[in-house]
């Protein structure tokens, strides 16, 4: 049969993760036959459960540091394994590397052999603490290689490089999304991440840990915005990488205070050392992604936040978090 009159075959790495889980979802809405493959190291299997006996869903559990073999043919890899959150990358500091590097290299491997198109989940880290605000494309970034956070940044470059070296030497048609600040449902609520963390100690009644003073500033995007974003570029003919983010800057402080009024919390605040290079200001230009994808957010940050209280709110229940922090 083919390409135009068979079903799309998608394989999505970190399928089991917090984002891949969300795109599991909306390839199969589009038609998509999805293969989910994720070794589960900080994703979970309940995330794509509800997915277990759709014809057009399979996983496979499989570090994709290793070879990867897929049957059949492939139309799109959406390559998102990785560790993402700061606690996860600085516990996990050599797999981390090996996902990004070894994992990217045999991942853009089999988009080459299946002549697939390649999609690779960037981060707005590769512009580590910048020195230019708000970030855009062009902006190269000042990353420190050696520092702690060093490991995922640096991981994620050199995907980067990868991606666009086999684009450029062996043709692949690759695409690069630099994801910013991304929350929702199915985040692990121990996951170290700030919101995750502020909606947990809000929930419990705990203070909530700012890290510093607070005056760091970060902008955060509600999912659907992101897996709008990766739909769409996925679609595209733009090579380029491509900010996806909500411009909407805020001070993690304020943030705190945020999520303390949102959930009708009467939690205090409490302020925590600031972890190594963390980054100072943090917000994404978003005109190329308008340009080129017509692609802007949709919701706000309060209206996000409300849409994911409730799958919090189970999960602190369910878990019973009454310690306290
Ligand atoms: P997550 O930790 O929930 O998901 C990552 C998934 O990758 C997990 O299911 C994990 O088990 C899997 N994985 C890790 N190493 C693997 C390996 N070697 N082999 C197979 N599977 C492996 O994190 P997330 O927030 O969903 O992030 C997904 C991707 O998006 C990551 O590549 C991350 O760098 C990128 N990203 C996320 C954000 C965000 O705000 N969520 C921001 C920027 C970039
Ligand atoms: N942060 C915080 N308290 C926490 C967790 C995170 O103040 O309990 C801060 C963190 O130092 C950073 C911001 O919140 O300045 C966003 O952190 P997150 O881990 O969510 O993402 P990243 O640092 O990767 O942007």
């Amino acid at each position: 049969m083919n390409k135009e009159n068979r079903q799309k075959r998608v394989l999505i790495t970190g399928g089991a993760g917090f984002l891949g889980s969300h795109l599991c979802d909306r390839y199969i809405k589009e038609g998509y036959e999805v293969i989910c493959m994720d070794n589960l190291s900080t994703g979970n299997a309940d995330n794509i459960a509800h997915l277990f006996g759709n014809e057009n869903f399979e996983f496979i559990n499989h570090d994709v540091t290793n070879f990867i073999h897929v049957g059949g043919e492939l139309d799109l890899i959406l390559h998102f394994a990785s560790p993402a959150s700061p606690i996860d990358y600085l516990e996990m500091p050599i797999q981390t590397l090996k996902v990004g590097s070894l994992g990217t290299h045999k991942a853009l491997g089999l988009a080459k052999e299946k002549n697939a198109r390649f999609l690779l989940a960037s981060t707005s880290e590769v512009y580590g603490d910048p020195l230019t605000h708000p970030q855009s494309e062009d902006y190269w970034g000042n990353v420190n290689p050696i520092g702690d956070r060093g490991v995922y940044d640096e991981a994620k470059r050199f995907a980067e490089a990868m991606a666009m070296a086999y684009h450029r030497y062996h043709g692949v048609e690759t695409r690069i999304v630099r994801i910013f600040n991304t929350y929702g449902s199915r985040m692990r609520i121990h996951d170290g991440r700030a919101l995750p963390t502020f909606m947990r100690q809000a929930l419990n009644g705990n203070p909530l840990t700012v890290y510093g003073d607070g005056s760091q500033t970060r902008s955060f995007m509600y999912v659907d915005d992101l897996v709008e974003g990766v739909w769409r570029l996925s679609q595209s003919n733009f090579i380029e990488p491509v900010n996806i983010g909500n411009p909407d800057e805020i001070t993690i402080l304020d943030f705190a205070k945020e999520i303390i009024e949102l959930t009708g919390s009467e939690s205090e605040i409490t302020f925590e050392e600031l972890p190594k290079d963390d980054p100072q200001v943090r917000q994404p230009d978003i005109n190329r992604a308008k340009e080129e994808l017509d692609w802007e957010p949709r919701y706000d940050r309060k209206e996000g936040i409300k849409k994911t209280l409730e799958y919090f709110e189970e999960k602190v229940n369910k878990m019973n978090i009454n310690k306290p922090i």
